[in-house]
């Protein structure tokens, strides 16, 4: 069980609403759960997901929506302002990417795997990794720098389907049961009610929820519990190596 000390500032930095729910919303709600404050942010508001909307109308509904996912997990929602499909490595947007950690002060970061189908994911990946390695440094921003700010454990999601752009399986170094999340994961899943409809017409995905669950079932398998969810630990110079997530829940790791 998780101690006062184990008390982590956590920030999953995504690029779209519903990316967080859709790949660590379990490992968000048992953080929350444990005492820790939790952040989700979004490159862009999701100004592409619909069929029939304007750019402004739909990331109007998917930002509200977005906060109320948050919400009911007790989270803070924020979003870099960036656009679907355009979200790219550059100056500016790793400005934000600093600027947002900055006040925030994570001490555990979540993003998308390093390679995913859509390059936004990419794209944002990577602001969090250049972010989280140098938003401690004093120089880096002009936002004053908070008390706990440090260069974080840094965790990859699942990958869309568990799999990279090529199609080849990744392999997890964490799998974080579930079991007891799943029905809170799929409720803040179901706060995106704008995508199960665009979902449906574009990628014929007719379960939004459903596939969700098939996949938390799958990694579970895999951890032999009912419902888990997949990490990849980024363990390069200068961050944290020790599994953070195996230690406050006993997470299965490899
Ligand atoms: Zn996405």
């Amino acid at each position: 069980m998780a101690s006062l000390s184990d008390h982590h500032t956590v920030l999953a930095l995504m690029a779209h609403p519903d990316d967080a729910e859709m790949s660590c919303g379990g490992t968000l709600i048992r953080l929350a759960e444990a005492g820790c404050e939790v952040h989700i942010a979004t490159a862009t508001p999701g100004d592409w997901g619909t069929t029939r909307e304007t750019p402004w109308a739909i990331s109007h509904r998917r930002v509200l929506e977005a906060a109320q996912a948050a919400e009911s997990i007790g989270a803070a929602y924020h979003c870099l302002g960036e656009g679907d499909g355009m979200v790219v490595f550059d100056k500016p947007s790793i400005r934000k990417a600093i600027d947002l950690m900055r006040r925030v002060a994570p001490s555990l970061v979540f993003t998308h795997a390093p390679r995913d189908y859509m390059t936004d994911h990419e794209m944002a990946s990577q602001l969090a990794r250049a972010a989280s390695f140098v938003y401690s440094i004093p120089n880096a921003s002009d936002f004053p720098l908070l008390a706990k700010s440090c260069v974080p454990y840094l965790y990859y999601c699942d990958p869309m389907e568990g799999v990279d752009p090529l199609g080849n399986p990744i392999t997890p170094t964490t799998l974080v049961d579930i079991s007891s999340q799943l029905e809170r994961k799929a409720q803040m899943l179901a706060c995106h009610a704008s995508q199960r409809e665009w979902l449906r017409a574009h990628h014929g995905m007719d379960e939004y929820l459903e596939s969700m669950k098939r996949h938390a079932l799958m990694r579970g398998g895999q951890a032999g519990v009912a419902a888990a969810e997949a990490l990849v630990q980024h363990r390069g110079h200068g961050y944290p190596k020790d599994d953070v997530l195996a230690q406050l829940f006993s997470a299965h790791t490899t």
